[in-house]
């Protein structure tokens, strides 16, 4: 990915997220009122093993650019990708162009 490219992701994730935002108000909003919301099956993956990123902790997310596991600390949890794909250095500089 180029910057470019980064750079709309991330714009798009953060849009993203907050959509889910309003859908939690949403729902919290019907349970008040006694409404029953469809609610969407959620597939989540089960991830185990070590983090491929530092191979110390344990990982618990994968990274939809290079399909790697990670923990916590080597993951955008926002973004959906690991911090071998997006540095933290990198991230730093984009966060200047959104
Ligand atoms: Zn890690
Ligand atoms: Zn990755």
């Amino acid at each position: 990915m180029d910057d470019e490219e980064i750079i709309k992701f991330i714009r798009q994730r953060l849009q993203q997220r907050e959509l889910e935002e309003m859908n939690e108000e949403l729902k919290k909003w019907a349970e008040e009122h006694g409404i029953k919301l469809e609610e969407k099956e959620e597939k989540e993956e089960k991830i185990e093993g070590k983090c491929e990123i530092c191979e110390g902790r344990e990982a618990k997310y994968r990274c939809i650019e290079c399909g790697k596991i990670a923990c916590l600390s080597c993951f955008w949890t926002l973004l959906g990708i690991c911090k071998e794909c997006l540095p933290e250095e990198k991230m730093k500089e984009l966060k200047e162009k959104i």
